[in-house]
């Protein structure tokens, strides 16, 4: 299995630290509103990561932090007048079901941040104690980045370059060493959150949060840590900065960053305004249709989000699912094991399966990945049908199911709530008839109708049918 890593920028073979296990870190939201779909794709992305390594009968440790301190927290709270922790528990929780209705896993565990601050403290103690950090008078601690060597080596800057860069934002009289020094503890202002410390009472800078969460869970030194590329730098190289000062071992042997979903050529952002949220889309669509959409191009590539490609998302699984209901129907009718003469078609069935799993050990290229899946799609719809044995109907049909887990994309869409609904809908606009309310009839039928429903009048009463 190959895996590019930023650090070395180039594919590699995965060697894991302890045979048929992974553990894998992947950087978490800052949780003050609800997440866009920007932030939903290193979810989606490495969630399927994950069910590939386990797909492959590899053990997977997975953590997953939630920053629930920070300034953007603050502010929100002070806006409505409730605690920072009132709202970062209110997100935390959204952010939840959101990731269950993108059918991302839980984590094995999903640190808080302000549960962690203990080994913050111990973390940040033993780098004053190497000589990488030093406190301020204010209490301030800065990490100093030049007493690490290897800093830039993630990101692949010269430190000289970053210094030029820094130099005309550092503030005369100020006690920090060097301008490229960043924060590892900071003094609390008046109203924020804040913990006792050896230097003040405060609180943690962003990057020595991961650093410890990732320690505590997975040990000093993980086989995989990710998030999006705009956490290269700073944060990913501060991260390996203050781990690798600390621990003496190399902190992550695989580095891996998603590219942006983008709209408009531009990254997604809160600060930019041009995102749209889990639960924006979640009106709209089904969200197997936005997860199918974004593991249909490579997680290192930008992805354009437009109503265009999630069309043809939503049309390309559709094809999936209908050969997959296809499959089951047939299944009902047919009997038998599979014979001698379906064994052929059955290898040929499994080379698609094959093509998958290249496509995903080749630097997890979803993009392939799901043009085998719909490769079997084909061979399926031609070569298997009302003659086939039901050995042979089940076993495409598994093969099919067990490419989509990986995936996270359920064959079969629930009908059952889709079912309800549309039944629920029938109904009023059959009380919408009775109470002569033409015109609320009429729109309940045009709202289906919006959602692919079409409501057929038929003389054994109302069906209905996707469109
Ligand atoms: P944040 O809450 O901004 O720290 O972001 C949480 C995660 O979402 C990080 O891994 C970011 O890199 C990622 N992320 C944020 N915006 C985008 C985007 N437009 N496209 C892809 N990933 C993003
Ligand atoms: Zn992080």
């Amino acid at each position: 299995m190959k895996i590019y890593n930023t650090l070395t920028k180039q594919k590699e073979e995965f060697v894991p630290i302890e045979e048929g296990k992974v553990s894998m870190y992947v950087c978490g939201p800052t949780v003050y509103n609800y997440i866009h779909i920007g932030n939903a794709r290193p979810m989606i992305m490495f969630d399927t990561v994950r069910r590939y390594f386990e797909y492959k009968g590899y053990e997977v440790n997975y953590v997953s932090n939630f920053t629930d301190v920070d300034d953007k927290i603050i502010k929100k709270a002070n806006e409505e007048g409730v605690s920072s922790e009132e709202i970062s528990q209110r997100y935390i929780a959204e952010t939840k079901r959101d990731m269950e209705a993108l059918h991302v896993r839980p984590a094995t565990i999903h640190p808080q941040a302000t549960q962690e601050i203990d080994g913050m403290i111990e973390m940040i103690k033993t780098l004053i104690d190497k000589g990488y950090a030093y406190p301020v008078s204010d209490g301030t601690v800065y990490f100093a980045v030049r007493r690490f060597e290897e800093y830039g080596k993630l990101s692949h800057k010269d430190i000289d370059d970053l210094e030029g860069g820094h130099r005309s934002i550092n503030v005369s009289g100020d006690e920090k060493r060097d301008p490229l020094d960043f924060v590892l503890w900071k003094p609390k202002k008046e109203g924020e959150p804040y913990w006792e410390s050896p230097w003040c009472q405060g609180r943690p800078g962003w990057h020595i949060e991961c650093s410890v969460m990732s320690k505590r869970y997975l040990g000093d030194t993980i086989d995989i840590h990710a998030g999006g590329e705009d956490l290269v730098f700073p944060h990913h190289e501060n991260e390996i900065a203050q781990s690798e000062a600390a621990n003496g071992v190399p902190f992550a042997h695989y580095w891996m960053h998603n590219g942006f979903l983008n709209i408009d050529n531009k990254k997604m952002s809160k600060s930019l305004g041009n995102f749209f949220t889990v639960r924006d889309i979640e009106e709209k669509y089904d969200l197997q249709v936005l997860r199918f959409f974004m593991l249909s191009a490579h997680y290192r590539s930008p992805l354009n989000f437009s109503a265009d490609l999630m069309a043809s998302a939503k049309s390309g699984l559709e094809r999936i699912r209908t050969a997959g209901e296809r499959l089951l129907d047939l299944k009902t009718k047919a009997a038998g094991d599979v014979t001698e003469d379906e064994k052929k078609l059955l290898e040929e069935a499994k080379e698609y399966v094959t093509k998958f799993e290249a496509a995903m050990e080749d630097d997890f290229n979803t993009a392939d990945a799901v043009s085998a899946v719909f490769e079997l799609v084909k061979y399926a719809n031609t070569n298997v049908d009302e003659k086939s044995s039901a050995g042979l109907v089940e076993c495409i049909y598994e093969m099919m199911k067990d490419l989509m887990d990986v995936l996270g994309v359920d064959l079969k869409a629930k009908e059952d709530d889709l079912d309800a609904h549309v039944q629920e809908m029938i109904e009023k606009r059959q009380q919408a008839r009775k109470d002569k309310n033409f015109a609320l009839a009429d729109q309940i039928r045009d709202e289906l109708l919006a959602e692919g429903i079409q409501l057929l009048d038929t003389r054994e009463g109302v069906k209905w049918k996707k469109v």
